[in-house]
């Protein structure tokens, strides 16, 4: 009697908890759309899960912050750019099926020929969302050679329409005047550190462009995280969410 009590109960469970709040190995939170919850997964660094409408999609996976191996198979996985800390093939191949798509960049496609190809400004429909790519790079911040840490033209942000929400994954960037064009931002993810992407007031200024509902800071590397929340109080119509995402 007691088990078909247990069963009953964890058959019910099961019925009320849609696809996207399965048990996953990762601390997540669930935003509302109309269109049911986007459940969006910290996987470390700059290293993202959105479940949406019963599908994973993954944004930058790299097995350096996070172990894939209990981790669902995804159907669609973005690619910012090149660098090792967000286009991982090992990862990315850990987590295929035949039918998985990689959306990714000029540079990654060298190496990942089965994947589509966005470049800045590009928008597509894939899976019935609305995947648009926007410019990421830096204007200030240089290697020892004079040469961008990322150069314009070949990095890409991604900004993804969930039922009415439009979420922006930046990629490594700094606050470029593009953002001030991106339109309604619901979420913002943006990364912080040095040397490779904002400073704490860079991001404080790309926060002010853009007007993001939900603000995470992400690539936060060794950033002052509480530097960066005094910076951002006064711009109040903004919620900075703190995540696990050094
Ligand atoms: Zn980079
Ligand atoms: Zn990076």
């Amino acid at each position: 009697m007691i088990k078909k009590i247990w069963a009953t109960l964890a058959l019910f469970i099961l019925l009320a908890c849609p696809a996207s709040c399965a048990d996953l190995p990762c601390r997540t939170d669930t935003i509302n759309t109309a269109e049911g919850g986007l459940t969006v997964g910290f996987l470390g660094h700059a290293s993202l899960l959105m479940v949406f409408g019963g599908k994973n999609i993954y944004i930058d996976p790299c097995g350096q912050f996070f172990d894939y191996s209990k981790m669902p198979k995804a159907d669609l996985i973005l690619i910012t750019h090149e660098h090792k800390d967000h286009f991982d093939l090992e990862t990315i191949e850990s987590i295929l099926t035949g039918k998985t798509l990689v959306v990714l960049t000029e540079s990654c496609a060298l190496q990942y020929k089965e994947g589509l190809v966005m470049r800045n400004d590009e928008v597509k429909t894939i899976m019935g969302l609305k995947i648009e790519a926007v410019p990421a790079y830096n204007i200030v911040h240089k290697r020892p050679s004079g040469f961008p840490f990322h150069l314009k033209g070949l990095g890409n942000g991604y900004i993804i329409t969930f039922g009415e929400k439009r979420v922006y994954v930046a990629g490594d960037t700094e606050n470029i005047p593009e953002m001030a064009d991106l339109g309604e931002i619901d979420v913002a993810f943006l990364p912080v550190n040095l040397p490779f992407t904002m400073t704490v007031d860079m991001a404080a200024d790309a926060v002010k462009a853009i007007k993001p509902r939900i603000f995470y800071p992400y690539h936060l590397g060794e950033t002052n995280t509480a530097e960066l929340v005094e910076v951002l109080k006064p711009l109040s119509g903004t919620e900075v969410r703190l995540r696990d995402m050094k």
